[in-house]
C-alpha cells in the first residue's frame, strides 16, 4: 500500500524550476531511498511533504487521503540542517519534541530515557545541550524525532560524520522500524548505505524522476549480464556449452558474461550438472554509485 504518493508536484522558486510533475509513491513499511544529486529537488520534495512549503501544482497523499494538518503528528523529520536549544537540558529538549507530536509529557520523558539508552548515551540526559560532541547531538536529534515512532519518518542525511560504530548503530535502529512496520525515507549521499538499507529508491536530477524501483531492480537494469564464478578445479567445459558471450580468468575465479537474454541460473544448472564445483556464483550487480554517476553524467549531457 503507498502510505506517501507524489501526484504530478511541481515547485518553481519565482523563475527557478525545482520539481517538475513528479510523481511516485512510498510503500507502508519501506525504507525508502530519496537519491540525487545537490540541485536536485530533494529538499523542496520533502518540505512539501512535511506541509512547511506549498506546491504550485499537483497533490500529496499520505496514509491513502489527502494530505491534512492533522496528519503532521503522524510524521517524523530529521531536517538536514541540525540545531537545539544549546540551553536547555538533553531530556527536556527531547521531552518537548514527543510533546510536540502530541505525546504527554511524562509519556515523551519516559520515552526519551529509553530512547537514549537505545543510542548508548544515558548519561547525557542531564547534559545541557551545549556540551554534546557533534556525533552525540546528531545522535539525540535522531532519537528525538524517532520517539514518537512515526508512522512515516524523513531523515536526511542521518549518518553523515557518525563514526562506523555509531552507523551501524543507526542503520539497526532504522532495520528495526522497518521490522515493526514503520515507513522511513532516507535521503542521502551514501550510496552503500541505500544498497545495505533500502528496499526502493527513487532517483531525482533536475526536479525529475531518472530511476524509480526496487534496489535490485534497478541494479539488474543497469548491469552487464555478468556472473563471477568461484569453482575448484578447472571450470568445465560446458561454461562453453551453455553459450555465455565471454569467459575471463580473474583472480582464481571466472567472470562469465552472459548473452542478452539468457539467465545465470540456467548457467548455473548446466555447471552444477556438469560436475562443477562451485564455492560461489554471484551474478555482478552494478553499485547504485555508478548508476547514480551514470544517470546524472547522461543527464548533464
Ligand atoms: P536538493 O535538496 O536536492 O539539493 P533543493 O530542493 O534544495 O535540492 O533545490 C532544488 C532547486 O531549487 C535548486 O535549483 C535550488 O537552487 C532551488 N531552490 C531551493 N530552495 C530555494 C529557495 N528558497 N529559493 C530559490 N531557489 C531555491
Amino acid at each position: 500500500m503507498a502510505i506517501v504518493a507524489f501526484d504530478r508536484v511541481a515547485k518553481s522558486y519565482g523563475a527557478t524550476p525545482a520539481l517538475h510533475d513528479l510523481s511516485f509513491d512510498v510503500g507502508a513499511g519501506e525504507i525508502f531511498g530519496l537519491l540525487g544529486p545537490n540541485g536536485a529537488g530533494k529538499s523542496t520534495l520533502i518540505r512539501i511533504l512535511m506541509d512547511i512549503i506549498r506546491p504550485n501544482a499537483g497533490d500529496v497523499r499520505l496514509f491513502g487521503e489527502h494530505r491534512r494538518r492533522d496528519h503532521l503528528d503522524r510524521l517524523g523529520y530529521l531536517p538536514e540542517e541540525r540545531g537545539l536549544y544549546t540551553k536547555l537540558t538533553v531530556v527536556d529538549v527531547m521531552t518537548y519534541f514527543g510533546a510536540l507530536k502530541g505525546l504527554t509529557r511524562a509519556d515523551a520523558r519516559g520515552r526519551a530515557l529509553v530512547w537514549l539508552e537505545k543510542v548508548e548515551l544515558p548519561q547525557v540526559a542531564t547534559w545541557k545541550i551545549e556540551r554534546l560532541s557533534k556525533g552525540m547531538g546528531q545522535k539525540v536529534q535522531i532519537a528525538a524525532t524517532l520517539l514518537s515512532d512515526p508512522e512515516v519518518c524523513v531523515l536526511d542525511e542521518p549518518t553523515t560524520g557518525l563514526d562506523p560504530v555509531n552507523v551501524r548503530l543507526v542503520q539497526d535502529l532504522l532495520l528495526e522500524r522497518r521490522a515493526a512496520g514503520r515507513t522511513t525515507i532516507l535521503s542521502t549521499h551514501q550510496m552503500n548505505q541505500v544498497e545495505t538499507l533500502c528496499d526502493r529508491v527513487a532517483l531525482l536530477d533536475k526536479g525529475r524522476l531518472m530511476v524509480y524501483g526496487t534496489v535490485d531492480e534497478v541494479r539488474r537494469r543497469y548491469s552487464q549480464p555478468e556472473v563471477l564464478v568461484h569453482a575448484r578445479g578447472v571450470l568445465p567445459d560446458v561454461a562453453q556449452a551453455a553459450a555465455p558471450a565471454k569467459i575471463v580468468a580473474e583472480n582464481g575465479s571466472w567472470r562469465v558474461t552472459l548473452r542478452d537474454g539468457s539467465e545465470p541460473s540456467a548457467l548455473l544448472r548446466a555447471l552444477v550438472a556438469a560436475g562443477a564445483e562451485i564455492d560461489r556464483f554471484e551474478p555482478m550487480l552494478a553499485p547504485m554509485e555508478e548508476i547514480f554517476l551514470r544517470v546524472v553524467k547522461e543527464g548533464r549531457s
